[in-house]
């Protein structure tokens, strides 16, 4: 795992605080409740980034502290059915209307695409949102794209939490090392299948064209990692010139990989 590549899995961008007034309420326990299930409701839907809030009670309200993956993810406009529910039922219980103070950018970190419409997406796995636009290589907030699956990016998200799982083993060294790299190299891994049919699906919705990351540990020499082909068509796909990390991209097979670690160009 290069630099590079381990920089990039990291997109944790605002943080923020956000406020549930207790309002007139007296039922503070299902208030605590319901503003749990709504993070996980904006967590599935892309407006909280990451699994690792925090929730604070005292006698004035509840306040999370959460991961944004902009200033705004929170509004109205980006809420699907399952997060309108929650609030209003948080209205229905007395409470009053949620406030959000941003605390700052985390250092380092990645803003979110901002492009009008992306010419191309790529999928690869990170702390936040695990699709990135092509033209300005930030990650895009969920919320932009159509659900994949039903109202909601499960399915995108899941393969998100598996890859960085086996990052992890990989990372590790020991237990599942072979396991994980397989499965996030090879273009036949279950991992991989999944993947992909993430990017067709987020393809068909948009007409974006989406392509699937296949990481590359390691390899002989520079020559062999460069005379390497697609590993689905066989075909070329070596780029002219290094992109970012990406070093292959095949068209037809919607496909990229770089070369092998112990080989950079
Ligand atoms: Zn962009
Ligand atoms: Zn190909």
């Amino acid at each position: 795992m290069s630099a590079l590549q381990s920089a990039q899995r990291v997109t944790v961008m605002y943080f923020a605080e956000v406020m549930f007034p207790f309002g007139t309420t007296r039922k503070k326990t299902a208030v605590g409740e319901e503003v749990t299930g709504l993070i996980v409701w904006w967590n599935r839907n892309g407006q909280v980034n990451g699994r690792n809030w925090s929730v604070i009670v005292d006698e004035k309200g509840i306040r999370a502290f959460l991961i944004l993956p902009e200033r705004t993810a929170l509004a109205k406009k980006h809420a699907n059915k399952y997060v309108t529910a929650s609030l209003e039922k948080l209205v229905a219980l007395g409470v009053e209307p949620f406030l959000v103070t941003i605390l700052g950018r985390e250092m380092g970190t990645f803003t979110s695409c901002r492009c009008r419409k992306p010419s191309w997406y790529y999928l690869f796995a990170s702390v936040g949102s695990p699709l990135w636009c092509g033209d300005c290589r930030n990650p895009v907030p969920l919320y932009r794209i159509p659900p994949i699956s039903g109202d909601e990016y499960y399915g995108i998200l899941m393969w998100n939490e598996d890859h960085l799982a086996c990052d992890t083993l990989w990372i590790g060294s020991g237990v599942g090392e072979r396991f994980s790299g397989r499965q996030m190299s090879e273009a036949e891994s279950e991992l991989s299948r999944a993947g992909r049919e993430i990017c067709a699906a987020i393809e068909e919705k948009t007409g974006i064209p989406t392509y699937y990351y296949l990481d590359r540990y390691s390899g002989r020499s520079l020559k062999s990692e460069k005379a390497r082909k697609c590993p689905v068509c066989k075909g070329e796909w070596l780029l002219a010139e290094r992109w970012g990390i990406f070093d292959f991209q095949c068209d037809g097979c919607r496909l990229l990989s770089s070369l092998a670690v112990n080989f950079p160009r």
